[in-house]
Order: C-alpha cells, then sequence, then structure tokens
C-alpha cells in the first residue's frame, strides 16, 4: 500500500460548521475499503510492538477508527464521550476548541490503572479534546505513551499543547 494517497480521500469543505473553518471531511475514507483498511493497517503497523493495552478514542469519528483496531489487537476500546452521555461515573474536563468550547467523559471504570493507553481521534486541530482526554486518563491511573490521529493540523501548534507524549499522524495540512 506505500504510495497510497489518503489526500484523495478526505473532502475540504470551506466554511463548515463555522464561518472561516475548513472541515476535513472523512467519510469518503470510511466509504473506500481500501482507504480504511490503509488507516487500520497503518495504526497497527505503528502500534503493533509498542505494547499497547487499551485504546481510547473521542467521540464520535474517533470511535470509527478506534473500534477496528481494537478489534485487530484483541485489546479494550475506552469511549471518551461527550459530557452527559455515559450513565456511571465518570472523570470528567472542561477544555476549548478551534470552534467553541465542549466537556468530555470517560467512566472511571474503564480507565485501566498503570496500563498502556493509546489514545486517538480522527482529526488533531488545536490538540485540546485530546489534551483533555489525556488529562482525564492519567487522572484515573492510566499512562498515555503516545496519541495518534488520521489527519493533523499541525499549523494549529497542536504539539505545543500535547508536549511530552509523542503524536503521530498518517496526513498532515498546512494552513492554506
Ligand atoms: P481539537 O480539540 O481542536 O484538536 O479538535 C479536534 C476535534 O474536533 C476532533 O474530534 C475533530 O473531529 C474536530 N475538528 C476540529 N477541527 C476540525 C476541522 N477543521 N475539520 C474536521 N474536524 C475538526
Amino acid at each position: 500500500m506505500d504510495g497510497f494517497n489518503l489526500d484523495n480521500y478526505i473532502r475540504k469543505v470551506p466554511n463548515f460548521p463555522k464561518m472561516g473553518i475548513l472541515f476535513y471531511d472523512i467519510t469518503s475514507i470510511l466509504s473506500t475499503p481500501t482507504a480504511y483498511r490503509y488507516c487500520i493497517d497503518k495504526m497497527i503497523e505503528l502500534y503493533r510492538n509498542k505494547n499497547i493495552d487499551a485504546v481510547a478514542a473521542i467521540e464520535a469519528r474517533g470511535f470509527l477508527f478506534a473500534a477496528s483496531f481494537a478489534y485487530c489487537m484483541n485489546i479494550p476500546i475506552i469511549p471518551i464521550r461527550k459530557k452527559g452521555k455515559l450513565p456511571g461515573v465518570t472523570l470528567s474536563k472542561k477544555y476549548a476548541l478551534e470552534y467553541g468550547s465542549a466537556e468530555i467523559e470517560v467512566h472511571r471504570a474503564d480507565v485501566p490503572k498503570s496500563k498502556r493507553v493509546l489514545l486517538t481521534d480522527d482529526l488533531i486541530a488545536t490538540g485540546g479534546t485530546l489534551n483533555a482526554a489525556r488529562s482525564i486518563l492519567i487522572e484515573g491511573g492510566a499512562e498515555v505513551p503516545e496519541i495518534f490521529g488520521i489527519v493533523g493540523l499541525p499549523f494549529l501548534d497542536y504539539q505545543k499543547i500535547l508536549e511530552h507524549t509523542p503524536v503521530t499522524t498518517l496526513i498532515n495540512y498546512d494552513n492554506e
């Protein structure tokens, strides 16, 4: 699959969901099995030898990649959800988004103590969501040795907020 051009499957939608935002739509990856398999295969290639015990993913698009990865690796999925969606005892954190603000939660009982959790999302913009997710996982006693995103927008400086944790993305976009 070397030479596969993932960019062909990421639609750039200007002014969505708000004026001034260029939205990177990954639904063409989902509707194209070769593109989807490319992403999951890459995740497995990147992390199969890194002693990953569980994968955490951000609602909702993050789940679509983490679930297949977890199935292939035979590891648990830790869903990180928007506030108010999880019925059990949760750890939560408020954070700023590229557009607006939000709060995320995880079931406290899902966070495995002293285990290595790969934290994932579909796209990393400011890194605010993943930073908040990382902090609730760590608060719950897990280790977060690596962060993964399909798409990265490094011009929004996510490397700074996520420093101390290696971040890998399959494709990056510059500010155009
Ligand atoms: P952030 O916390 O700024 O890194 O935002 C990451 C979350 O918001 C991810 O779950 C993305 O799916 C979504 N997101 C933020 N900016 C964009 C964008 N320009 N295009 C698509 N999704 C985005």
